[in-house]
């Protein structure tokens, strides 16, 4: 718990160590550790903590092999930790192999730059310097010879092998074959440019390409947007047969339930449905807030915040706009300490029949379909409430950047029915929603904060199998929003983002099929 009041949470992809765990993490462990010994005091490790949030969020399908964590030293509790493994200054890097003994000591991890990038790689040459304690959820990490992949399939049973052709001194192999670890049906290889008889067998002339070689002998290259590791990546876990281990494969059969309550609609993956829109309206407002009897304080102004927005900013239907105005101008005139719920349902559900003010009394998921009742729907429903409500407020005059995400945030942290989601959620806002001045940058803001979600849920149980959680839009959605940077890093193009979530989220492209 002492490890929280420090620089990072739970959320951060990192262990959290504590002086009761510690040992159990680092030692006689399957995967190796790369720890952070800092002290919430100092300046260093402050300015240090984004970086390796970022690299746990870069290298998050690596944990099976290593893993990233903290302690912080500056907390009483964690002191005599600290102690034991000499931390003197901070922040201290070690790197902690698989299987390492117990009372070992870890060894230093020392880089010129400590950037992403460099940490990255460095992480792999210490991956490289296991011997006999290869961690078991390590696929090979050394170049492959002719021989090798050419008896590949003879011990094998593997779909798709990919080989990364590439200079010695390229990273993009070894981060690809980390990237793949948790994915079946497919292996990956690095193959160097000086081995001829495979560069040539292959018709290989790029450096770095990946090609796909088949049991049958057949090759074909990878096709992708830009020769780099993330795109690499994408498009290998995109093929055919190819699953997160220990998960079965999606059954065509899930997207089509012969059952009623589950009438599976055909949708267009790339567009928004205002069917899913007003789903979210209804559950968040007739279901949701239903739970709570009455409504005081900072809730109630929470609630009014956002039925302020979804009034000026909710580009729906005439009749369910109405309804939001209605909503609003009331909950705005209410100047007692308390509402119930049952007042505000009067005005929500209209019993006076006013024809043009009406929000549907049920749930329709389109876009947001899942192939079991458990998955998306409402939560996926917000998401798009959320990212159309951003948009709509850049389109318009009366509106500022503050206000929207605040709204948006308060709904969340006093009334989204999933707590941990919330809990989450409130942390990335106090860590940096104050600092958002434009409306573009709330759209950006917005977008980037539920990527970071994507990836922390990437795997999780609650990830439907036919809408794997990315990093979104991928290349093939917004290939413009995608580019790399002369280091080989991948990077967004912030403005391309943002052109394309205008669009995609834009009041005129949303599709009204399946409204009641
Ligand atoms: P969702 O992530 O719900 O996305 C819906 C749609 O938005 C996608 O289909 C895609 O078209 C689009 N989209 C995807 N990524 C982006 C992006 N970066 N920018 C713009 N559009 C995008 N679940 C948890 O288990 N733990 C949590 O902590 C958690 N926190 C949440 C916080 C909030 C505020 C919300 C609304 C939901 C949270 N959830 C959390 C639920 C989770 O994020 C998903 O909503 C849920 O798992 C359904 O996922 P999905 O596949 O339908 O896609």
């Amino acid at each position: 718990r002492a490890a929280h009041a420090g620089l990072y949470t739970q959320s951060d992809q990192v262990v959290l160590l504590t002086p009761s765990t510690v040992d159990a993490v680092l030692f006689n462990s399957s995967a190796a550790v790369l720890v952070e010994f800092y002290a919430s005091w100092c300046g260093h490790c402050m300015a240090f903590a984004p970086v390796w949030k970022s690299l746990a969020r870069d290298t998050r399908e690596w944990k099976p092999a290593v893993d990233l964590a903290v302690i912080d030293c500056a907390d009483e509790n964690n002191r005599q930790t600290c102690i034991r493994f000499g931390i003197r200054g901070y922040p201290t890097l070690k790197f902690f192999h698989a299987y390492s003994e117990k009372g070992s000591n870890g060894v230093s991890f020392e880089v010129a730059e400590r950037d992403v990038m460099s940490l990255r790689q460095h992480l792999i040459n210490m991956m490289e310097t296991h011997k006999e304690s290869w961690p078991p959820a390590c696929p090979p990490l050394e170049s492959a010879s002719e021989v090798e992949i050419n008896k590949f399939f003879e011990t094998n049973s593997v779909q798709h092998l990919a080989l990364v052709f590439e200079k010695a001194d390229s990273y993009v192999g070894r981060e690809v074959i980390l990237d793949m670890l948790q994915f079946e049906n497919v292996a990956v290889r690095r193959v160097l440019d000086t081995e001829e008889g495979l560069v040539s067998k292959f018709g290989v002339t790029d450096f770095p390409s990946c090609h796909l070689y088949y049991p049958d002998g057949h090759m074909t290259r990878l096709s992708v947007q830009m020769e780099a590791r993330t795109f690499y990546s994408y498009a290998l876990q995109r093929l055919s047969g190819v699953v997160r281990s220990g998960r079965p494969p999606p059954l065509v059969s899930d997207l089509s339930p012969n059952n009623t309550e589950m009438e599976w609609k055909p949708f267009n993956r790339s567009r928004v449905y205002m069917a899913d829109l007003e789903s979210a309206l209804h559950y968040s407002l007739r279901v949701e807030l239903a739970a709570h009897p009455t409504i005081t304080g900072g809730a109630l102004t929470a609630l009014k915040r956002y039925a302020s927005v979804l009034a000026k900013h909710f580009p729906g239907r005439p009749m369910v706009k109405n309804l939001l105005r209605a909503l609003d101008t009331w909950l705005q005139s209410q100047e007692d300490a308390e509402i119930t719920y049952k007042s505000l349902q009067v005005v929500l559900d209209n019993k006076e029949e006013t024809p043009e003010a009406l929000l549907p009394d049920s749930v329709r998921w389109v876009g947001c379909q899942g192939s079991k009742p458990r998955f998306r729907r409402y939560p996926c429903s917000m998401w798009t409430l959320f990212h159309v409500m951003t948009v709509e407020a850049l389109n318009s005059s009366n509106s500022d950047a503050q206000e929207v995400l605040q709204a948006l945030r308060g709904y969340v942290r006093n009334f989204f029915g999933c707590r941990e989601c919330a809990g989450h959620f409130e942390r990335m806002a106090q860590e940096s929603m104050y600092q958002v001045k434009k409306l573009s940058d709330a759209v950006l803001w917005l977008w980037s904060r539920h990527n970071r979600v994507n990836s922390r849920l990437a795997g999780a149980l609650s990830e439907d199998p036919h809408f794997p959680k990315v990093q979104w839009p991928p290349p093939e959605l917004c290939p413009k929003c995608h580019s790399v940077q002369l280091t080989g890093e991948h990077q967004w193009d912030s403005a391309a983002v943002l052109t394309f979530l205008e669009e995609h989220f834009s009041s005129s492209r949303i599709f009204l099929d399946y409204l009641e």
